[in-house]
């Protein structure tokens, strides 16, 4: 008798998609096919594509090519990407499906549908330039959100520091390029390399460093700001940033939504509303993160991409979305399976999950603008959260349970932020900021909202050591080289 081929489909490789991909493939019986869908042929550590935007590392470094792993572990790779999800089934489908557009060199670009028994979802942030006119690198400021982004980043960077050494004067400008923007961290670690790197040759005295930001505070960090224990003090972020950018001389500018980026010039307006502009000979500035704008449709072709996704694109999950004021909402609406409430075999992890509410306050200016960081999905949750579903899914295919059996809620997550400059181990220094809970929680711990104990700022040369370790591990890992699984997310 043929076993019937089941499928578990993941949509997206990045650090959610791929980690949930290979241990479902540890996991899941033989008969079911994992396929994961993605438009990359690569994978993208992407935190270290900090190192790639100053012209430390090569891309290559940071870009794993994917289809040799999936080739050996055994997981189908269809090199495209999805705009449609079928949840019901139908036009000619029995089971629940995907519309995927293939990419890969060769592909007649024909739509293609792949049916599921269960379907994760980490298609991760869609960068949205679009939101600022003028934004990213198809206009007049760069990034450093995919490794491309970094490498040309890079190449700019270059041309920069040259143009310093011929003893021009030049302004750097790094930060968020939208009142809405998220991963304020890693334009914080950006603007610590960009400095180090100028100061290293001598030209720091040439250079203007300006970090332009939607935080209200320094060391808001899209979190609220977090009270780090430093040195048996406890210190607010804010604080242990300020102090930071006072020592290196990086000026900061607060509470910024930037209106449009031309050639050389950033325009934004604050949290009072004034009206302000800067000419620049350098910038690097995070776009805002939506969701990837799948759509989705029932069995008779009506288009529900409302009840699955958030407006902002992102996946309903089993968080609490009821709308209401800030004040009134609590760390238990987080979701903690990242199931789909009217899907159960549909899961969203990494970047991919609606968030329920912002963690920093809600502020926006006399105009109306509102300019707050969006919450932080880094890297260590989306890992563990991919892990969690794998796992969940797993037990739910082998019949141990009917429901998700792994729970990861960022209000029961940690998460590090290390800001390292320089890839030398012996040059580089850090400042690493620990907290735990992501999302705080004033009953468990009243006054701060995290563990004390858990939530501590260091800087210097031990911070540093782990983020090139953690560099070298995790591109191990992702590469599933021998015991990839006994490496913690
Ligand atoms: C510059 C930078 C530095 C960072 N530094 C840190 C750090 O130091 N520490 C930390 O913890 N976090 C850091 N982060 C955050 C971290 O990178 C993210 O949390 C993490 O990448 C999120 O994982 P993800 O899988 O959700 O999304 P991603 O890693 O972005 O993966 C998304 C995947 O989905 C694919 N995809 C997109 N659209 C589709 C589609 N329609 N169909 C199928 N596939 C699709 C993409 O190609 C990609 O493979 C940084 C982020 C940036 C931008």
């Amino acid at each position: 008798m043929q076993v019937q081929e089941k499928r578990v489909v993941v949509l997206g490789a990045g650090i959610a998609g791929h980690t949930a991909a290979m241990f479902l493939r540890r996991r899941l019986p033989r008969n079911w096919e994992v396929r994961v869908v993605s438009p990359n042929a690569h994978y993208n550590w992407i935190p270290s594509n900090i190192w790639v935007g100053v012209g430390l590392l090569p891309a290559r470094k940071v870009l794993v090519p994917l289809e040799p792993i999936y080739r050996r572990t055994r997981i189908a790779f269809t090199q495209a990407r999805a705009t449609e999800i079928h949840p019901e089934g139908g036009r000619g489908h029995e089971k629940p499906y995907v519309v995927v557009q293939p990419v890969a060199p060769g592909s007649d670009g024909q739509a293609v549908e792949i049916e599921y028994d269960y379907l994760v979802n980490a298609t991760g942030p869609k960068l949205n330039f679009g939101a600022t006119p003028g934004l990213g690198p198809e206009g007049h400021s760069l990034s450093v959100c995919t490794a491309q982004h970094a490498e040309h980043a890079a190449a700019e960077f270059r041309k920069a520091l040259d143009r310093l050494a011929h003893g021009e004067r030049l302004t750097f400008v790094v930060g968020t390029g939208h009142g809405q923007c998220t991963c304020e961290g890693a334009a914080f670690e950006y603007v610590f390399n960009v400095e180090f790197e100028i100061r290293k040759r001598g030209l720091r005295d040439r250079a203007r460093i300006v970090y332009l930001t939607n935080e209200a505070e320094l060391g808001d960090f899209g979190v609220g700001g977090l009270n780090l224990e430093v040195a048996g003090y406890v210190v607010p972020s804010r604080i242990f940033t300020e102090s930071l950018f006072v020592e290196r001389g990086v000026e900061w500018v607060l509470g910024a939504h930037v209106q449009r980026v031309e050639q050389g010039r950033v325009y934004w307006e604050d949290l009072q509303g004034e009206e302000f502009y800067l000419d620049f000979d350098f910038a690097m500035l995070l776009p805002p993160f939506r969701g990837a704008d799948l759509r989705a449709f029932d069995r008779h072709g009506a288009d529900i991409t409302s009840k699955l996704f958030a407006p902002s694109g992102f996946m309903k999950v089993d968080a609490d979305y009821t709308p209401k004021p800030y004040e009134e909402w609590s760390p238990r609406d987080w979701p903690s399976t990242y199931q789909n409430p009217d899907y159960p075999n549909v899961f969203a992890v990494g970047i991919a999950f609606a968030p329920p509410h912002p963690i920093t306050p809600p502020r926006a200016n006399p105009k109306g603008t509102p300019i707050s960081p969006a919450p932080p999905r880094t890297g260590m949750p989306s890992a563990i959260m991919g892990r969690a579903v794998a796992e969940s899914i797993a037990d739910m295919v082998r019949g141990r349970s009917a429901r998700p059996t792994h729970r990861a809620s960022l209000a029961e997550l940690g998460a590090a932020c290390v800001a390292s400059a320089g890839y030398n181990p012996f040059t580089g220094s850090a400042a690493a900021m620990t907290m735990y809970p992501i999302v705080p929680d004033y009953e468990k711990y009243p006054v701060t909202g995290r563990s004390k104990r858990d939530t501590f700022g260091e800087i210097g040369s031990a911070g540093h050591w782990i983020k090139i370790v953690l560099h070298h591990m995790f591109l191990y890992k992702a590469r599933a080289l021998p015991g990839w699984w006994l490496i913690p997310e």
